[in-house]
């Protein structure tokens, strides 16, 4: 009796042993897709940014403040590009800041194209 639930406890335990490494390596793997998305925006970024400053009069101060001003649109000085839900011009209801139009009127969010 008691051999047998033990018996039965160890292939359970097996198995959420194998489906938590199988979970695990789904998510290495999603976070190093991530990781070289993120490395090759940060390089698209600084070579549009290099290539702006040295055929305009902008320099790296331009940026840093520009950078400083979007950081503070949220109100918080954090490093962070951030924005709480805004309302629907033509119907009042939230629009999560994700959406580019709103999910109950299909009126558009305005805002930030960049999003
Ligand atoms: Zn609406």
């Amino acid at each position: 009796m008691f051999e047998s639930w033990f018996s039965w406890w160890d292939v359970r335990q097996d198995g959420q042993i194998a489906n938590n490494r199988s979970r695990t390596g789904e998510v290495s793997a999603r976070v190093s897709t991530v990781d070289d998305k993120l490395e090759r925006l940060m390089l698209v970024n600084a070579a549009l940014w290099e290539l702006i400053r040295d055929s305009t009069s902008l320099s790296d101060d331009d940026l840093k403040r520009k950078i400083q001003e979007i950081d503070l649109r949220d109100g918080k000085l954090d490093g962070k590009m951030s924005s709480s839900p805004s309302s629907c011009k033509d119907c009042g209801r939230t629009i999560g800041r994700r959406h580019h139009k709103c999910i109950y009127c299909g009126a558009p969010a305005g805002g930030s194209p960049i999003r």
